[in-house]
């Protein structure tokens, strides 16, 4: 998958590109993060990429002009890396907020051009000549749209073929099939005088599927019952909630 991020700050994308399972989809060639940083299209001797609100108030606003080459230079990229559907996605607390079921269709892209804003904003008329979407990582505001751009990037990488080393993790995590993920345990068995659940050292993988689907519902239950009336549970799922009512 392609991604280019316009960010004035490309240097924070190390977080993304440099660890973990994005770092290793980066290195295997999974997905390639380029960014491009809109002071680099800027003019004057000063490089500009901010200025006044018209109509006053507090704050700077991004300018369109910087923004809008380096939309054009993320295109050109894109399609020499052979992409074509790659949408420009802007980071905004007024966009749609994502949600498990937003990312996942998101990943049939052949990539993404990510907007990080800084200030108050970006200047509406980019926002409207150039802008496919908009997402949100939740209700409150960040300084900048960097860290929401490396939400977004790394869930949609860590769902992407080969990215993970155990693929079932990701099938199994919360959200996926709209229930929270069950509780987990290691070694050592004891800690701090409580004991790990003995149906998981049972080595019996019929009653850790039950037990661990029942935690699973119960939690959602506890923590989020909005979310249970959503789900489709299986026929075995089923029954394991009927005979635990019995
Ligand atoms: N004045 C803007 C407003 O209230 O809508 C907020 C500007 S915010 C200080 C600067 C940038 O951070 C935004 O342009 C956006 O890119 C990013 N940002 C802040 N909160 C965000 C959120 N919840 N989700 C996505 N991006 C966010």
């Amino acid at each position: 998958m392609f991604f280019a991020v316009i960010t004035l700050f490309p240097e924070m994308f190390e977080a993304i590109t440099a660890y973990g399972i994005s770092g290793r989809a980066v290195k295997n060639d999974i997905v390639q993060v380029h960014c491009i940083n809109p002071r680099d299209f800027a003019e004057g001797n000063y490089k500009r990429v901010d200025e006044r609100p018209f109509g006053g108030g507090p704050g700077m606003v991004m300018m369109a002009a910087p923004l809008a080459k380096a939309i054009h230079h993320a295109k050109q990229l894109a399609s020499q890396a052979g992409c074509t559907r790659v949408p420009v996605v802007y980071m905004s607390p007024q966009g749609k907020t994502l949600h498990e079921d937003k990312v996942h269709s998101l990943i049939s892209y052949d990539g993404m051009i990510v907007l990080c804003g800084r200030y108050e904003g970006i200047d509406e008329r980019l926002i409207q000549q150039y802008v496919d979407q908009e997402w949100s990582i939740g209700d409150y505001v960040l300084s900048g749209g960097e860290l929401p751009a490396m939400v977004l990037l790394d869930t949609l990488i860590r769902r992407l073929p080969n990215t993970m080393s155990d693929e079932q993790s990701a099938v199994q995590d919360s959200f996926v099939d709209g229930l929270l993920d069950c509780p987990q345990y290691t070694k050592p068995d004891h800690f701090e005088g409580l004991s790990v659940p003995d149906v998981l050292k049972s080595g019996h993988h019929g009653n850790i599927e039950k037990w661990r689907f029942l935690q699973r519902y119960q939690r959602t239950l506890d923590r989020r019952p909005e979310l249970v009336e959503k789900v489709e549970l299986s026929p075995q799922q089923k029954k394991w909630l009927k005979d635990l009512k019995a």
